[in-house]
């Protein structure tokens, strides 16, 4: 066991590293974080902040040798930097295990060769790959770049063949994957931690609502049937434990129409949709990064209240900062803001965790809120 006293390397400075930075500081740790950003959300909390890309070995060495142990924040760290790490001190999730999640086609392929479903999708690399699928694919489908996207960012809805001919070279012709439109009923996604001794705890399944590919908001307990959250659990652990996962990690899963359960994407981290924890769980989801990377066992997930998270982007913010009184003179209300300077369309810049009795009145109470925000 890593106990507090020691320091631990953060991969990456945004709000997922800002949060497992205030959780390690208040379990007594020490964080160093690297980011190439100076005024990065984890960086300026940091007891220390590596100012340097993600690539820079002079930079690696130093903090793996002022590392105990070192963990990330983000997919899309180079997993060579990870296995450059791995080689010096404790790292987790493994560079192996990430690299499984970067690219969505391995990360499609990797999921349904463990038996569980993701929609129909292709691989798309050149225009011929495009003409071997034009009578057998069905419309509509969503062209995605392979690597880097976020946020439906790199994301193209298509309705005919010629539509993904001309999305793909918008998108750069760089590899992209086309994957059927699901005819979503619910998303749902589950935050699981999974030790070195392969014990999984998950924490309370999420119902999210995502508007133009951003999260929008969660509410937890869901109002998925029993029968089809727990077979979201069981695909969820299924993965960790393909994946050899030690860490915290998040699975998102489209529930269809037709009420099957459907893979979306991996996490190799905490997530949005795990917001809640920090309000509604006796364990947020960033002490329990902390507990998995430093071999403690995992807190208790359970849920000890209704919650509904609603993310606040920079959309919010207007000519002036919102008025933060019509939030914070609510007794159950939580706000959390990440410390970003420059507010930006689209950009999370915070979220706010809203307690009650059951999620109706949680859901009323977070609408007005969000409301009254956006209006002022
Ligand atoms: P994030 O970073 O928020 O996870 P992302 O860029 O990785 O976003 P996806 O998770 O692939 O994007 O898609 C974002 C959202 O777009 C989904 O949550 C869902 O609402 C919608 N979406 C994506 N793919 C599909 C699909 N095949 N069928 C139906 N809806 C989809
Ligand atoms: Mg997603």
């Amino acid at each position: 066991m890593i106990l507090p006293g020691a320091t631990l390397g953060m991969l990456g400075g945004g709000q997922l590293g800002r949060m497992f930075t205030t959780a390690a500081q208040t379990m007594g740790y020490n964080v160093i974080v690297l980011d190439p950003d100076s005024n990065s959300p984890a960086g300026i909390i940091a007891d220390q902040h590596l100012c340097a890309k993600y690539d820079d070995e002079v930079a690696l060495s130093k903090l793996a040798d002022l590392c105990d142990a070192i963990t990330t924040e983000f997919e899309n760290i180079p997993a060579s930097t990870l296995a450059f790490l791995e080689a010096r001190t404790i790292v987790h999730p493994s560079s192996k295990a990430l690299a499984s999640t970067q690219n969505r086609i391995i990360e499609k392929e990797f999921i349904a060769s463990l038996g569980i479903a993701v929609a129909p999708f292709a691989p798309i690399r050149t225009h011929t790959d495009i003409d071997a699928i034009k009578d057998n694919f069905t419309f509509p489908a969503i062209l995605k770049l392979a690597n880097f996207g976020y946020d439906g960012k790199g994301q193209a809805v298509c309705q005919t063949i010629e539509d993904v001919y001309h999305a793909f070279d918008r998108l750069g012709a760089a590899e992209c994957v086309l994957e059927q439109r699901i005819n979503l009923d619910k998303e749902i996604s589950t935050v699981l931690a999974r030790s070195q001794d392969g014990t999984i705890t998950n924490f309370p399944v999420a119902e999210n609502i995502h508007v133009n590919g951003i999260l929008h908001s969660t509410t937890v307990p869901s109002s998925v049937s029993e029968a089809l959250t727990d077979q979201a659990l069981e695909m969820a652990d299924t993965i960790a434990a393909g994946l050899n996962y030690v860490g915290t990690m998040a699975v998102e899963f489209f529930i269809s129409k037709e009420g099957d359960v459907i893979a979306n994407e991996i996490a190799p981290r905490p997530h949005n949709s795990g917001h809640y924890t920090l309000d509604a769980c006796a364990t947020s989801q960033f002490e329990q990064q902390v507990r998995m990377l430093c071999g403690l066992p995992s807190g208790n997930c359970n849920l000890t209240s209704p919650v509904v998270m609603i993310n606040l982007l920079g959309d919010v913010w207007g000519k002036t900062s919102p008025h933060w009184q019509h939030l914070l003179d609510k007794p159950n209300v939580k706000l959390h803001l990440y410390g970003k300077k420059e507010a930006r369309v689209g950009r999370k810049m915070g979220h706010f965790n809203v307690l009650a009795d059951n999620t109706k009145e949680a859901a009323e109470l977070a609408q007005a809120i969000f409301n009254q925000l956006q209006a002022d």
